[in-house]
């Protein structure tokens, strides 16, 4: 097995789904890996477009049988990757992004220290909140109660932003997607021939400016925003 695994977390509502669909039509050879849940779909979600929709009985028998690579709890609802994804992604000679929480970033880490780890920040707890009540009201109805939830779990989650390679802000969308086809690319020529030509080189001075050690001046206003630093806290 020797494809690239690329791990993608963000609070809900930053727009990881958003930007994973715009990226899934720009890089070639990058799989997406459908994760299986026993939460109800949303709106428009279809089974094994968004996520393989399946019973507590089930998911606990995939569990039993060892068939994830990781899962996790997430708002009391269970959330998990298949290996069988991983397995079939690298078997056609793929790279595989996992859309995973914290909690299945940092197993998935520790099983396989080489993956490439994003962390996609929303612009600010305004925006998220103004994106949490849009997407609800477009699928029906705008429950204040679980916008507060995944407010409050936002910034536990944001907490753990360290721990990744590459930050992005999604603010600008169009932006956010340029910045992630860069990362990808990047690493693809890491570890291949390296740059080519100046496109190259401008990929990956582009994935350069996100790596988590050159993104101070960018990440650290919407740290303070969630309250994760304070204005004089040490770098980012
Ligand atoms: P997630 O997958 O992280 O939970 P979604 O992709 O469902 O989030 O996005 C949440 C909402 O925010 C959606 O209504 C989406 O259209 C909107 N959205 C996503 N990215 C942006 C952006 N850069 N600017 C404005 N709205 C955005
Ligand atoms: P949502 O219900 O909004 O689609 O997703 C809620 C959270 O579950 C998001 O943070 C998303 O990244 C996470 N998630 C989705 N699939 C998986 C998975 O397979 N494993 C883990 N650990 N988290 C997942």
């Amino acid at each position: 097995m020797s494809g690239i695994l690329f791990l993608i977390s963000a609070p809900s509502g930053s727009g990881k789904s958003t930007l994973v669909n715009q990226l899934r039509s720009l890089v070639k050879n990058l799989e997406f890996s459908v994760s299986y849940t026993t939460r109800a779909p949303r709106g428009s979600e279809q089974e094994a477009r968004e996520y393989h929709f399946i019973s507590s009985e089930e998911f606990q028998r995939m569990i039993d049988g060892g068939e994830f690579l990781e899962h996790a709890d997430v708002f009391g609802k269970y959330y998990g990757t298949a290996r069988q994804a991983l397995t079939d992604a690298f078997a056609k000679g793929k790279d595989l992004l996992l859309d995973i929480d914290v909690q299945g970033a940092s197993q998935v880490r520790a099983k396989m220290p080489d993956a490439v780890t994003i962390f996609l920040l929303p612009p600010s707890p305004d925006i998220l909140a103004m994106r949490l009540r849009n997407r609800s009201r477009a699928e029906g109805a705008v429950r204040e109660e679980d916008i507060r939830r995944r407010l409050a779990r936002a910034r536990a989650e944001i907490e753990n932003y360290r721990e990744y390679d590459y930050i992005l802000v999604n603010d600008i969308l169009d932006r956010a997607v340029e910045e992630m086809a860069a990362i990808v690319a990047a690493e693809r020529m890491r570890r291949n021939s390296g740059p080519q030509n100046a496109d190259d080189e401008e990929l990956l001075a582009k994935a350069e400016q996100c790596r988590l050690r050159n993104s101070e001046a960018r990440v650290r206003p919407v740290l303070q925003a969630f309250g994760v630093v304070n204005a004089e806290a040490a770098p980012v």
